[in-house]
């Protein structure tokens, strides 16, 4: 049997970029993943397109205990080197352009089969061996590393844990790597859905239900965080970017603002229609701010009993409070879809057990990376950055 200087546990973004730096120092490294095929996520990610980088990486778009662990990867592989390897591999790509929200989201012109594509091909070139269908199951630590897997045992002087997270099982998440760290006496901290919807209960679970399929721009806030996006309504809450994003922030029980009026002062905006339309119905005129069917539902919610004023019967008192209905809608989720259906998975490794600058954990030789770690990106590519830098951080220890 061939013997190898590094196993890497998890042929996913993360696993397969370490593979690559590792085999081109000229490590001999093997990559193990359960799946049938590798690189599940990268082939769904972004519609089909990977979004595989953001323009604007920075500490700023993670969330982690300890914001600052990220800073030393993020530099030493940026979204530039990334960016490099793809043009390198002449993939095509495009920012896409948004007028508020997000930006410097890069993503596939064609297909994000070429990205897996590009690593694979990278990795041939560097030497690194791959084995799909392998699942490990148990690892022992004397005199290097020896894994125990679906297709017998496999050693190695140095272990990368690269298994991801919880969110979508399909897609190969598991909590393999968590019962690993353990096992090695690192802390686990907890894990949760993240980049993920909402789902309601009651009065609001029927409404969101009513309105399912419509979407429009809001600012949704929680705690310190809030993002202008669109939120999109369905049967069972609501989805949508601004959504996902908040829902990294969110913990049970909190409620979230919604201002579906963002850049908009609501107070000015409806007494200007006041004196300008005094003969209309509130209803139509925010019709022309927000999706009609929208504008309906808010009516019977805020101001059932004032549904048929005409805009010059309402007093001006009763118009502010409205506003602030319309500008600071506070709506409390029942819960999350979970991990069926979400992007990431918050929580995990703890960093403060690993290395920043190499992710090499206090046992010699036993590295993580990628999600398994207490690290995840904002919606917007950064979660394959993360992969890719600390991928990289740990290809260049081992
Ligand atoms: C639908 C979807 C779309 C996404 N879109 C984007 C996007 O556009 N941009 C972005 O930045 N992020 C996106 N993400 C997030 C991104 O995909 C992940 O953050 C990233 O893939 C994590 O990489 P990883 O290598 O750490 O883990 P993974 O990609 O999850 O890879 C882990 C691998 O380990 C294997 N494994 C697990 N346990 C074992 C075991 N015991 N033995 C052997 N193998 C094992 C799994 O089969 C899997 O292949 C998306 C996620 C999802 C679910």
């Amino acid at each position: 049997m061939a013997t190898y200087d590094t196993i890497i546990i998890g042929a996913g973004a993360a696993g397969l970029m370490c593979a690559i730096t590792a085999g081109q120092r000229g490590r001999r490294v093997l990559i193990l993943d359960r799946s049938n095929k590798v690189g599940k996520k990268i082939l769904m990610s972004g519609g089909g397109r990977c979004n595989f980088t953001n323009l604007q990486t920075s500490p700023d778009h993670f969330v982690s205990a300890n914001p600052h662990f990220c800073k030393s990867a993020l530099s030493r592989y940026t979204q530039w080197d990334f960016i490099d390897l793809v043009e390198r591999h002449r993939i095509e790509y495009f920012e896409k352009q948004t007028i508020n929200g997000l930006s410097g989201q890069l993503f596939c012109q064609q297909s994000s089969k070429q990205i897996l594509a590009m690593l694979l091909d990278e990795c041939s070139r560097a030497g690194a061996d791959i084995r799909t269908r392998c699942e490990t199951t148990s690892v022992t630590h004397k005199d290097g590393y020896h894994l125990q897997t679906s297709q017998g045992l496999f050693s190695a002087q140095t272990l990368v844990v690269a298994s991801g997270g919880l969110s979508i099982p399909s897609l190969g998440g598991s909590g393999f790597g968590y019962q690993l760290a353990e096992q090695f006496g690192l802390h686990r901290l907890p894990t949760t859905a993240g980049l993920v919807p909402f789902t309601f209960s009651g009065a609001m679970k029927d409404l969101c239900g009513r309105l399912s399929g419509i979407s429009c721009e809001a600012v949704l806030s929680c705690q310190k965080s809030s993002f202008r996006e669109d939120i999109l309504f369905t049967h069972r809450g609501l989805s949508g970017p601004a959504v996902l994003q908040i829902s990294s922030y969110w913990k049970p029980g909190e409620t979230i603002s919604v201002n579906l009026l963002p850049g908009l002062d609501a107070k000015r905006l409806l007494k200007a229609w006041k004196r300008k339309h005094p003969r209309a119905m509130l209803r139509k005129l925010l019709g022309t701010k927000l999706p009609k069917k929208l504008a309906w539902e808010l009516e019977s919610l805020h101001w059932p009993g004032q549904r048929e004023l005409l805009l010059a019967e309402w007093p001006d008192r009763q118009l502010e409070s409205v506003a602030e209905q319309l500008q600071a809608w506070e709506l409390k989720p029942a819960a999350t879809e979970g991990y069926r259906t979400a992007e990431v998975t918050l929580g995990g490794v703890d960093t403060r057990d690993l290395s920043s600058r190499t992710m090499e954990s206090g046992t010699p030789g036993l590295f993580f990376i990628g999600e398994v770690i207490d690290v995840t990106g904002q919606l917007g590519g950064f979660n394959f950055q993360w992969a890719w830098s600390s991928g990289y951080a740990a290809g260049q220890a081992l």
